[in-house]
């Protein structure tokens, strides 16, 4: 054994997925994980910049590790991730306790950097961007996929797009596909393991374009044998086809929800934000899809205080959320990413009134999720159990193919298993119903 490893997970889906690979890396090179960075040997960082607080928290642990270090100087600390990208070896030399800095596009290295590390006892640096991202075909071991019914994969990394406010394509580069047929043969190895649900990632998953379109990749995976339901995100509205929306009305496999984010209601504000589509364009979109799928459940992304938003612009954002009824909004105050062509613009709205403004959205979402949840009252789901609920142990939890998560008496030998579940209570953030007879 080399010793123990520490992964420090920050941000979104797409790196929780990054760690399970590194996990699996370096458990193949002889690492071991623990939870505890006083026992580490090795502790990595895995960090995001997409959001100021997501950034501040990450920088702030690497600080609070210089102690660990001083203890054990055979400690090796890594940065990997968004921040390791956007600040290459600047981090090394605010923080000369930190010995590794790996890029987005270099995780699969992750196991030789170490070792030449701990060979050449000099620090290491790699921020190179590729044509291609190796890392995106590396299946992660069985014992990292958990639940051990649920698979994400990635698909595609970086993004074109270059929305005004977002530094994504700065630190994660230009739009890649996974060959179309990598993915496929790494569902067929999930679904041999007993995943049933796989969820696929990609910055932009609507744009893929691995030798097929996204639409023709939807319905290859739908056949594959085992595989009952498939997730993705996150789509841009402005790639959203109307071959992708004919997938909800043909493919079964296919859940019925869908992340949308939509950023602003404010035709101005999206034209600021480089966001590509109107207002009109964005509630069509969800028109077609209720068409094509009328059980779907939408979910979405804002920003609340953009440079130049007025309280008229806002008020549009609030009369869309009316309209669309989202389940689930990720709402958030606008914050300068710098880089971003956005950060050249005034950030005009106080940070008091984006707090206001955000306050007042959230509440009004809370209400709507509530509604939409007692909507679902007597109806009967399938929920795809995922484990025992930490409240009450006589209890399990799934999600519906609508993704709301469901809380039913029923025992642990249901998880992995499709239950049927009849809706009896609707709570602000989930569902509590009781097992239902087979049809
Ligand atoms: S689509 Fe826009 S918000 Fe999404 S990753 Fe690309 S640039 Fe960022």
């Amino acid at each position: 054994m080399k010793g123990y490893v520490q992964i420090i997970t920050y941000g979104c889906q797409m790196n929780d997925l990054d760690s399970r690979k590194v996990h699996s890396l370096l458990a193949g090179d002889g690492w071991m994980q623990t939870e505890s960075s006083t026992e580490a040997d090795l502790i990595i960082l895995n960090t995001c910049s997409v959001r100021q607080k997501a950034y501040e928290k990450a920088l702030s642990t690497i600080g609070r590790l210089r102690p660990y270090k001083r203890k054990k100087p055979s400690l090796i600390i890594a940065v990997a991730g968004c921040i390791a990208q956007q600040k290459g070896a600047d981090i090394i030399e605010r923080m000369p306790h930190v010995d590794i800095v790996l890029g987005t596009h270099q995780l699969h290295r992750i196991t030789e950097i170490i070792n030449k590390k701990r060979l050449e006892k000099r620090t290491q640096v790699d921020t190179r961007m590729n044509e291609c991202i190796p890392s995106m075909d590396i299946v992660p071991d069985a014992e990292f996929v958990t639940p051990s019914h649920r698979a994400y994969i990635n698909i595609m990394q970086g993004c074109d797009n270059y929305c005004s406010y977002c530094i994504v394509p700065y630190v994660r580069g230009k739009e890649i596909s996974r060959d179309h047929a990598h993915i496929i043969e790494e569902i067929r190895v999930h679904a041999s393991r007993g995943v049933r649900e796989i969820f696929l990632l990609g910055q932009n998953v609507n744009s893929y374009s691995g030798g097929m379109g996204f639409p023709a990749l939807l319905k290859s995976i739908s056949e594959i044998d085992g595989m009952q339901r498939i997730r993705f995100t996150t789509s841009h509205p402005k790639d959203m086809s109307d071959d992708l929306i004919d997938c909800f009305a043909g493919l079964e496999k296919l859940c019925s929800h869908i992340h949308l984010p939509f950023q602003s209601g404010s035709d101005k504000v999206l034209e600021l934000m480089n966001r590509q589509y109107t207002r009109q364009g964005y509630l069509k979109l969800v028109r077609k899809l209720r068409a094509a799928r009328p059980d779907i459940a939408f979910s979405g992304d804002v920003i609340v205080g953009f440079p130049g938003e007025s309280e008229s612009d806002y008020q549009d954002t609030l009369d869309l959320i009316q309209e669309v009824r989202f389940d689930l909004l990720y709402s958030f105050r606008y914050s300068v990413r710098p880089g971003t062509k956005a950060a050249g613009l005034e950030d005009s709205v106080l940070r008091e009134e984006k707090q206001r403004r955000l306050v007042k959205l959230q509440a009004m979402q809370r209400k709507i999720t509530l509604e939409c949840s007692q909507a679902r009252l007597d109806k009967i789901y399938e929920v795809l159990v995922d484990g025992v609920s930490e409240r009450n142990p006589d209890q399990v939890h799934g999600r519906t193919t609508q993704n709301s998560i469901v809380n039913f008496t029923g025992s642990p030998s249901l998880i992995g298993t499709m239950a049927r579940v009849k809706v009896t209570r609707a709570n602000p953030n989930s569902l509590t119903g009781e097992a239902a007879e087979k049809p």
